[in-house]
Order: C-alpha cells, then structure tokens, then sequence
C-alpha cells in the first residue's frame, strides 16, 4: 500500500506521546557489543538440547492456547527464588510475563492510570518512566545522593507531600550499579504504607550479579512491596523474553484483571521450564561476569577515571569530559558502549574476557586521545 505521505505527528495520537522519540538502544552489528547488559555467554550445548526437547513437545500442541496462568513455569520460577533468598514462596507468590518490562506494564495498568503519579530515584532505568507514560501517569523523580545511593530523607519529603501509587525502586540500579540497602528499602515502604495510596516496587533485574540480600527477603508481612526480576541478565535469556516477580498472592490475584489473556506463549513458557531446571550452570557464567566487571572497575580507575561502585553485570565510568565524543571513538575502535544522557558517563555491560580486554584496550587509547577533564562528580 503506498502511503499517504502522513507523518506519526499528523495521526491523532494521545498528546503526551507528541515529538516522542521510540526508546531503544542502537542495535549495531560491531565486533564487541556491550551496550544492552547482555549475558554474552550462549546456552550451553546441554541447555541448547534442554529447552529443544520440550519446545518439541510443545510444537505438536501449538492448536491450543498455552496455560493461561503458567502455573508450572511460576512453580519452576518460586523453587528458584526460594532456593536463592531463603525465603518460602510458592506459585502463588509469582508471576511471569514476556520479559520484566511487561510485568511493570501490568503493575503500571493495575495500581497506576490517569490521576495517579509514580516516582523513582533518577538516574536510573529509563523504562520506568517510559512504562508510566505509557500508561498516562505522571512519573516525579527525586534525585539521587552524588555517590548515587537513595537519600531516605528526600525520598521521605516527596512520598509525605504527595503520595505516589508506585514508588520505583532498581537494586542493583541501573545505569549506576548501586545496589540498595535492604533497610532504605524498608524505610521507604513504611513511608509508602503510611497513605493508603501506594506500592513499592524493587526492580532486580541484576540480582543475581550482587553480592547484597535480595528485597525478596523483606517480602514476609510486606503485602504492598512487589520485587521484580529478570531471566534476560543472568539467565543469558534475553531473546526469550522471559520477566516474572514475586508478591503477596492478593497481587498476583490481582494481575489477573488487568493481564491479557493467554500473554505468555507455550514456547516461551517451555523454555523457559527448560532453562530454570539448569539454572544451577549459570553461577559459573555469573561468576566470570563479575570478575570482568572487577577489572573493569579497577583499570578504569588506574586510567584515571571516575567509576561508580557496582553490583551488577556492567560498571558506570566518569570523568570523560565529551562523553557522546568517547563514545564514538570507542565505536570506532568495534566497541559499542551505552551513552546513557548522563553528561561526562558512560555505561559498559562486562563481556567475555576477550571482549573486555577489547573494551579496556581501547578506553585506554580514548582516554590518552581525549583526556578526561571533567571535575570527578563522585568526590
Ligand atoms: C534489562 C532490565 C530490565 C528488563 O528487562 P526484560 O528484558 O524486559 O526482562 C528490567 N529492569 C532493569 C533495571 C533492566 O536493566
């Protein structure tokens, strides 16, 4: 069909959503990507023959609608988080959907809306705020300390003047790496729970990465906290699309009204059945991250410059006094970093121990090319 010669601003779209540019970081096909907090590690070959057999199985039954609740997949999913945080969840506790941004979707159309505002502590993950634009809600943001822990204090002012219906909190945060202590985050559930308004969300995506206990461990008699998680990071399962989170069952009841039906396809579910009974392979692969991420950390700062402590799979480097002109140059050299809008950061996910040596070899040349100038922010 040939088109009309419109432009998306002249179509009558919500007005919120006017000049928007669609979120995504670029997608290049560069020798070393290390821009999207991958896993670079594939399935191993028995993890490869695991989730084939039963996706075998599920193809000669792709006639009928998949398990509308996944049940089998949240048991699988409780197991693994029990075993984990030590603490005791069931099916009932959990809930799984097509990657963890649809999950916060469905907690944005369940507890947000026209109305209603959400708040988070920047910087931090852009698609929290993007979700809840998404879902007509106003997002406010309370700033983060300059070594970019939560200021409780703030954090409490802004909950008091206005209550907000989702309080975002991302532990491991990204793009910093910061994990946050488990009694900020209890502070600010007291803070929450004393309106009637609100729920606190924790986004761990990176959990697994972080040498922190999991907010998982505060859930018993926290019926308003929601923990979210991730099978894209450590799992090495981000094409499969797989989020889920774990909450009293009274949410988990209630995603049900809100959720489409039949979301979550017998594929993904299958596989990712697959995946979880092998998830003990994993550590070996998380392991080795975090030793990447270490060197990262620390030959970064013998380059002379400013890096965040960090918990999870990618480390978050400063002092460059161009960061979008570092960027490039370590393009340029088949790097591909994130330019996360924060001015003088940059943000790189720990790759192999190849693609790292790449990545650090090359900072090395970008900053004796372009020498950092920035005042350190973290000082
Ligand atoms: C990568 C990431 C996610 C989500 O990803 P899905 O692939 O949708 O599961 C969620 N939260 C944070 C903070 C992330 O960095």
């Amino acid at each position: 069909m040939k088109s009309a010669g419109l432009s998306v601003e002249d179509l009558p779209i919500r007005d919120e959503l006017r000049g928007v540019v669609a979120y995504g970081a670029p997608q290049l096909d560069v020798p070393v990507r290390l821009n999207t907090n991958e896993n670079p590690h594939p399935p191993s070959e028995q993890v490869v023959a695991a989730i084939s057999a039963e996706l075998l199985k599920e193809i000669g039954n792709l006639q009928r609608y998949p398990d509308r609740d996944a049940q089998q997949l949240r048991g699988s999913l409780a197991e693994y988080l029990s075993r984990s945080t030590g603490v005791e969840l069931t099916a009932a506790n959990v809930w799984a959907a097509n990657g963890s941004n649809e999950i916060l979707a469905q907690l944005l159309a369940l507890f947000a809306g026209p109305g209603r505002s959400v708040l988070g502590f920047e910087p931090t993950y852009s698609m929290h705020s993007i979700i809840s634009r998404g879902a007509n809600t106003y997002y406010r943001d309370v700033p983060r300390a300059t070594d970019f822990t939560i200021n409780t204090v703030a954090a409490r002012a802004a909950i008091a003047e206005q209550p907000a219906a989702i309080t975002f909190i991302c532990s491991p945060n990204n793009p910093t790496g910061t994990a946050v202590e488990l009694r900020t985050i209890a502070e600010i559930y007291d803070a929450v729970t004393a309106h009637e308004l609100g729920v606190v969300v924790v986004d761990e995506a990176y959990a697994e990465f972080s040498n922190a206990p999991s907010a998982v461990e505060l859930l018993p008699g926290r019926p308003r906290l929601i923990v979210t998680r991730t099978m894209s990071k450590a799992f090495a399962f981000a094409g499969a699309r797989v989020g889920y989170l774990a909450a009293d069952p009274s949410v988990v009841e209630a995603i049900g009204r809100v959720r489409l039906p039949y979301h979550l396809s017998s594929l993904t579910q299958a596989a990712a059945r697959a995946a979880l009974a092998h998830s003990t392979d994993l550590q070996s692969a998380v392991d080795d991250l975090k030793v990447q991420r270490d060197r990262i950390v620390v030959t970064a700062r013998e380059l002379g410059l400013v890096v965040a402590d960090s918990d999870a799979n990618f480390v978050l480097i400063g002092g460059f006094g161009d960061q979008a002109r570092a960027w490039q140059a370590l393009l340029d050299l088949g790097v591909l970093v994130r330019d996360v809008g924060l001015p003088g950061w940059l943000r790189v996910t720990a790759g192999t121990p190849t693609e790292t040596d790449a990545f650090l070899t090359a900072l090395a040349a970008v900053v004796g090319d372009l020498s950092p100038i920035a005042p350190d922010p973290l000082r």
